[in-house]
């Protein structure tokens, strides 16, 4: 399974907007954007004109690297957006939500994208009461996603889950009372999706 092992906040500084990658170190003054607002690189500091080809890079790159998805499954998904009926840019953008990662995130369960994928990997997840441990994996509406009874034992889950408690869980999931399951009642619209990106530019990179 391919992943992005460079440094993450070069990202970051890449698309100039904040991609919140590295967990609780983002929303403090050690942010690398904050100290470099610039491009990483000898010529970084450069100011230079982007065409419209370099517009809609950026914006499937930013998307990409907020939910930390490789080129080739990034694609796969944007295929899949177009055959759904409606909006293909919006669609992809629910596909990326779905991904058992990024809902085990948005549940609070890890502190960034890349630790719910690493979690997921490790096992710690249950999906309609099977374990599941593919990052990738698409939850429908209607799905319990749920923390694996032996994983709340462990003294790392526990520090995570109470460093993440106050995270608010958006409308579209049901989070139980004692925050160690979820409900998806239905999958995000557009207004609810966090992603800082302009998923029409990506449809337009993707349909030269
Ligand atoms: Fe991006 Fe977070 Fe690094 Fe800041 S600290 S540059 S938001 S990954």
């Amino acid at each position: 399974m391919a992943r992005y092992t460079g440094a993450v906040c070069k990202m970051c500084r890449r698309e100039g907007k904040k991609l919140f990658l590295k967990g609780d170190r983002c929303y403090t003054g050690k942010c690398a954007l904050e100290r470099r607002s610039y491009a990483p690189g000898q010529h970084g500091q450069n100011r230079k004109k982007t065409s419209e080809y370099g517009l809609q890079l950026r914006a499937k790159q930013q998307c990409r690297r907020f939910y930390g998805i490789q080129e080739g499954q990034f694609h796969k998904y944007f295929l899949m957006a177009e055959r759904k009926a409606g909006v293909t840019g919006e669609n992809l953008l629910r596909i990326c939500e779905s991904r058992l990662d990024n809902i085990v995130y948005t549940c609070g369960w890890a502190s960034s994208r890349a630790e719910a994928r690493q979690l997921c990997t490790h096992g710690h997840f249950l999906v309609n009461g099977k374990k599941v441990d593919i990052p990738s994996y698409l939850c429908k509406a209607g799905d319990e996603v749920s923390i694996k009874k032996g994983s709340l034992d462990s003294e790392k889950f526990k520090a995570v889950l109470e460093a993440n408690a106050s995270r608010p869980v958006p409308a579209w999931i049901t989070a139980a009372a004692e925050g160690t399951s979820a409900k998806i009642v239905a999958l995000p619209d557009r207004e609810q999706i966090a992603a800082p990106v302009e998923e029409h530019l990506i449809v337009e990179f993707y349909s030269k």
